[in-house]
């Protein structure tokens, strides 16, 4: 009789299978799972792999002197990392154009006239109709005082204030006007130009200014002239509110940025893919390249700098020269990316289009040779690495129930989606592929515009609602929860998150609930939906993923409340079943490779 434990080191969790053996049969005693600590495949994880095996030895009784064998997996035949490019700018020329989202602007609806210092009012005497600047060294009370003082000839349609004081200056006037505050650079305003100014109610966006022909109305334009706003009307959709400047040079534009080019290097032809061109063209360029050697981005441009510093980092951890690291695969997706707009004057944000790109490195065994023999040192016992990870993670996918040979698995971690399949004879194919979990929380992250990465890791897991009144929310597929107790207020009005045990996470600065829940879908379709494809369709004997029949999802993302679903119906298209997978007939999703570990002793007995 001998106790074993597997090991599986991934890139975010360390998983641990205790087992008893005894001859030919196997007995499963706890599992254990704790954070890896450091990045996969170094030295760093020993402390990780502590943890974990510390919490399954704990819930039996056991201490390390009991046990007979340690497996850790082959790991880290990769090693993800994702970084972000943007690929579109938009420049505003000579201050045409203020378009944002003032929290607390000050009256509403629209307003044409000729923009005039409030403090030169006075000095105006022809019949005039204005538009009022007034900079932060003139108060409310005052800017108020003399709008109220303006004199007959002259008609005052709006306002435009540097300061946040957009209500105070409102709540004085003795004819309400629309006022847009926060205009941080208001000097570059331009004076004496024809002006309109739309401020939308609460809880709606500008509808005149967004349209061209909206401004052609206001500014009487020719159709010459309204062709050429439409990207100033543009510029303006989805803000509460605006202000288009008619100067004679001013303009916006909306220009690409040269990204540069990547290139698939495999041993008989590579191609070369123009990033800016987007990531479908990217992931065909990847396609085309059957056994994939290296991928290289052009130097001195955004593509090769990103490339470069995956490189650099996986150099670094490993003890390699940066040219011995070679990129072996790249998951490449459309995004965007909130971007100060150049030339603005009120901190003005546009969504630029981005791609974000998932990358690969090939590490090689050495690596957890040198784990395995600290480790040993360490704990007194012998520790092997046993085998490759996704031939384990499918022997501990045939654990769950209902499943037999032949059968694919994809697994679905942190930083690599690996799919492996075995045939009626046992024989396992397998491949791993950049982009999985941090993928999906980073396209999440940039999206929404967070700082905060573990805040897009929680949108990601938790689905959203939007507390309606101290009594009730309205959660995201329509329903509305009643409460007996009044909810704290902090929540009041907001978007939350609606955690596992019901607590509620207001998402600051949020505004649409479906707006988190469309970003938050599509990129897990964008990364899962397509890896789940590309992975077996590498993996079918056919290269055609109908030949596979069956398929069982493992590893952490397949806990996730809505990527199984995802994954499963877009399959179906291809004929195939496929479901999360249970290993063990207890485990969930978790846990395969390192029960694929322990088994492994079980048959070298
Ligand atoms: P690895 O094998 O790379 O260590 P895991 O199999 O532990 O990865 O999976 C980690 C990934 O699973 C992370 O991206 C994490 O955000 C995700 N994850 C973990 N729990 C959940 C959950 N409940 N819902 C959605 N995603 C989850
Ligand atoms: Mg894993």
């Amino acid at each position: 009789m001998k106790f074993v434990a597997g090991v599986d080191i991934g890139n975010a969790t360390t998983e641990v299978a205790l087992a008893r053996i005894e001859g030919k049969d196997i007995q499963f005693l706890a599992s254990g799972i704790g954070p890896t600590t450091g990045i996969k495949g170094t030295l760093k994880n020993i402390n990780g792999v502590f943890m974990s095996l510390n919490n399954a030895l704990k819930k039996v009784g056991l201490e390390y002197s009991d046990l007979d064998e340690i497996r850790i997996n082959e790991a880290a035949p990769v090693i993800g990392d994702v970084a972000m490019e943007t690929i579109s700018e938009t420049i505003i020329t000579e201050s045409t154009v203020i378009g944002h989202n003032p929290s607390t602007p000050g009256g509403t609806g629209i307003g044409v006239g000729t923009s005039v210092l409030v403090t030169e009012l006075s000095k105006i005497t022809e019949e005039k109709d204005v538009i009022v600047v007034i900079p932060a060294c003139v108060d409310f009370a005052e800017a108020a005082r003399l709008m109220n003082e303006a004199k007959k000839n002259v008609t005052i349609q709006g306002a435009i204030a540097q300061t946040d004081d957009g209500t105070l200056i409102t709540n004085r006037l003795d004819k309400k006007v629309p006022v847009i505050d926060e205009v941080t650079m208001i000097d570059k305003v331009p004076l004496g130009m024809e002006c309109a100014i739309e401020v939308a109610p609460i809880g709606s966006v500008v509808s005149v200014l967004s349209n061209p022909y909206g401004i052609a109305t206001l500014f009487q334009l020719s159709s010459e002239e309204t062709k050429r706003v439409v990207p100033i009307a543009r510029s303006l959709i989805g803000t509460r509110s605006g202000v288009v400047i008619k100067t004679p040079e001013g303009d916006v534009k909306e220009r690409s940025i040269k990204a540069g080019t990547i290139t698939v290097i495999g041993s008989k032809k590579e191609v070369e893919v123009d990033v800016d061109e987007g990531a479908e063209r990217i992931m065909e360029g990847i396609a085309s390249i059957p056994d994939i050697e290296d991928i290289q981005g052009e130097v001195g441009t955004n593509a090769g700098n990103m490339l470069d510093k995956v490189r650099r980092v996986m150099a670094n951890l490993t003890d390699k020269h940066k040219r011995d690291i070679k990129i072996q695969d790249l998951l490449a997706v459309d995004t965007f990316n909130p971007q100060k707009v150049k030339g603005g004057i009120a901190d003005e944000f546009s969504l630029e289009n981005a791609v974000g790109i998932a990358a690969m490195v090939k590490s090689d065994r050495l690596q957890m040779e040198i784990i395995a023999r600290v480790l040993s040192e360490k704990l007194n016992v012998p520790v092997y690495v046993g085998g490759v990870e996704a031939d384990m993670a499918i022997k501990g996918a045939l654990t769950t129930p209902g499943t037999s040979t032949p059968l694919a698995i994809v697994d679905m971690g942190a930083g690599s989606t690996d799919a492996s399949i075995i045939n009626r004879e046992g024989k396992v194919k397998l491949i791993h592929l950049a982009g999985a979990g941090n993928m999906v929380s980073l396209l999440i992250q940039s999206e929404l515009g967070l700082d905060d990465f573990e805040l897009a890791e929680d949108i990601k897991k938790y689905p959203v609602a939007l507390v309606e009144s101290l009594f009730h929310i309205r959660h995201e597929d329509g329903t509305a929860q009643f409460f007996d107790k009044p909810l704290d207020t902090s929540v009041f009005a907001k978007v939350v998150l609606v955690k596992d045990d019901g607590e509620l996470v207001p998402l600051e600065g949020m505004e649409s609930m479906e707006r988190v829940r469309q970003v938050r879908m599509e990129a897990k379709k964008k990364v899962f939906v397509t890896n789940a494809v590309r992975s077996l369709s590498k993996v079918s004997p056919t290269g055609n993923p109908r030949d596979i029949q069956f398929v069982v999802m493992v590893g952490g993302s397949a806990l996730d409340f809505e990527i199984p679903n995802m994954v499963t119906d877009a399959l179906s298209d291809y004929d195939i079943v496929a479901g999360r997978g249970n290993i063990r007939g207890c485990e969930g999703p978790r846990n395969a490779v390192a029960t694929g570990l322990a088994l492994a002793c079980v048959e070298e007995e």
